[in-house]
């Protein structure tokens, strides 16, 4: 059997470890130290000034307490990008509130600015206010944040980023994770770099990091006992796995470079075939190309390549089947243009760790183009 080629294993340096075993070494195997927050500095200052970062145990808890944080409350209507992973909506139900699916557009497959104001009127009209949107960097490909961020202030909505997987993609330089009122991102195994299981909420004021963190360690008030006078969790990064992250964090670069790498190859070496298309970055858009995916002519032929593929012990998979479509969302309402039932139908998701070998990548191509031919 050939070697297994993972769509988007961890790549972890072993420079890491030096972060964990200062942990050992010092005795800061409690839940704060000094690697939570170097990383949480380290971050900020990747993102520029005004920005601030509160490390958490994911992206999902990175979500919830944007949410929480926007006030949102049981019977709230959020609106919510369709094409996207299912933790991006989890948190919506968690607190009780109604998501609004908003479909996509063509050309970062994200949100649809013209689809969410539409959806907005006539969430109006119907006698509702959408308090929050919640908007996605797709497989890394940045939305179009300016249109988007220009509804979301007309209509007094919060606007929340899911950077969880675009850490390194920006805007006319402006980075990811910073456009809306929160950002946020993940650190789990399969992003472009990891703690193993990680996420951040970023905010624009040092008040807001500090009130994250309050919600994250359960909500205890300044008194010498334990004092609670609002819910709590329990959602702060270990200084461990922050130790992961320290070390990652100075690979950012070279992660980068790599999966913009992955990308070029494929778009390169699959020209050839003319019915494969590939998503290209709109002018002054940059992404890290987390996940390097081609849309196929058809279900049926995206199946022949994935399943070839998987034959081959090579793992690709499906676009995101959308969230308007999943059993546990169906029944909500949703605002639809027919782009994300297209992605999922025939778009497919190719091998794109940043540990590719060369000899990686040219199996996948030629595997690619037997199937096609
Ligand atoms: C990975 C991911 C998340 C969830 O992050 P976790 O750290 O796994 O909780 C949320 N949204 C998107 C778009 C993701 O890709």
């Amino acid at each position: 059997m050939n070697k297994k080629i993972w769509l988007s294993p961890p790549h972890i340096s072993g420079n890491e470890q030096k972060y964990i075993r200062e942990v050992f070494d010092t005795n800061w195997v409690a839940p704060l130290g000094l690697n939570v927050t170097d990383f949480e500095n380290s971050l900020q200052a990747y993102l520029g000034e005004n920005n601030y970062v509160a490390a958490l145990n994911s992206g999902t808890a990175a979500i919830h307490l944007a949410l929480l944080m926007a006030g949102i409350t049981q019977g709230d209507e959020v609106l919510c990008q369709s094409f996207t992973f299912s933790a991006t909506a989890n948190p919506i139900l968690y607190l009780g509130a109604i998501p609004v699916f908003i479909d996509s557009e063509k050309e970062t497959w994200n949100m649809s600015p013209k689809v969410l104001e539409k959806a907005i009127t006539d969430r109006l009209a119907k006698g509702k206010k959408p308090k929050a949107v919640i908007a996605v960097n797709s497989y890394g490909m940045p939305a179009k944040w300016d249109r988007l961020a220009v509804i979301a202030k007309k209509y007094s909505l919060v606007l929340i980023e899911d950077a969880a997987s675009a850490l390194g993609s920006k805007v006319n330089g402006q980075k990811c994770g910073t456009f809306g009122d929160f950002g946020i991102f993940s650190f789990n195994g399969n992003k472009i770099i990891t703690t193993l299981g990680g996420g951040a909420l970023i905010t624009s004021s040092e008040k807001q990091k500090e009130k994250a963190i309050f919600f994250a360690t359960q909500s205890r008030d300044n008194a010498p006992h334990y004092q609670h006078s609002e819910i709590g969790y329990n959602y702060r990064m270990s200084n461990i796995l922050a130790g992961i992250g320290r070390g990652q964090m100075k690979l950012l670069a070279s992660r980068l470079k790599a999966r913009r790498a992955n990308f070029k190859f494929y778009k390169t070496e699959l020209a050839e075939i003319t019915t494969l298309q590939f998503l290209e970055e709109p002018t002054g858009f940059y992404s890290n190309q987390w996940l390097s995916c081609i849309m196929t002519p058809s279900f049926e032929i995206r199946e022949i390549i994935r399943l070839g593929l998987e034959q081959q012990n090579i793992e690709s998979r499906p676009l995101w089947k959308p969230m308007h479509r999943q059993p546990i969302f169906d029944k909500y309402p949703s605002y639809l243009n027919g782009i994300s039932d297209n992605l999922f139908e025939k778009g497919l998701c190719l091998p794109s760790g940043s540990n590719l070998t060369e000899a990686d990548l040219e199996r996948i191509v030629t595997d690619i183009k037997a199937l096609i031919q």
